[in-house]
């Protein structure tokens, strides 16, 4: 089906950008540990772990979380075949639609308006 290879794709693209994230978080962490020369050196380095874990949760608790789990359900109503069905009005999303945002759940009327409420 040509849209499940699309959204396969989408999904793609944000698990690498999750990873990038991570990295970049990471080095960031590392170089803000390294950067303590005292004895506190392990210490610090627990602490930098802990940070990271919390940054880390933070960013993905964002964007790219919500895009992921929405990239599941898409694929998910692609198998049960219910893809491409507005959740609220239950007509069908227009085909642009669906390719610029292959996981949107609502159609056009209805996304415009719960973003006016
Ligand atoms: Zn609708």
């Amino acid at each position: 089906m040509e849209f499940k290879k699309i959204v396969l794709k989408k999904k793609e693209e944000i698990l690498a950008e999750i990873k990038q994230i991570s990295e970049d978080t990471l080095k960031k962490s590392q170089k803000e540990a390294s950067g303590d020369i005292s004895g506190y050196t392990y210490h610090m380095a627990d602490v930098a772990t802990d940070n990271y874990d919390r940054e880390f949760s933070l960013v993905l608790a964002s964007n790219e979380r919500e895009l992921l789990f929405a990239i599941d359900e898409a694929l998910k109503k692609i198998e049960e075949g219910t893809f491409g069905i507005c959740e609220d009005c239950k007509s069908l999303i227009a085909k642009n639609r669906l390719k610029a945002l292959p996981y949107a759940p609502l159609c056009v009327k209805c996304q415009s308006k719960k973003e006016k409420k």
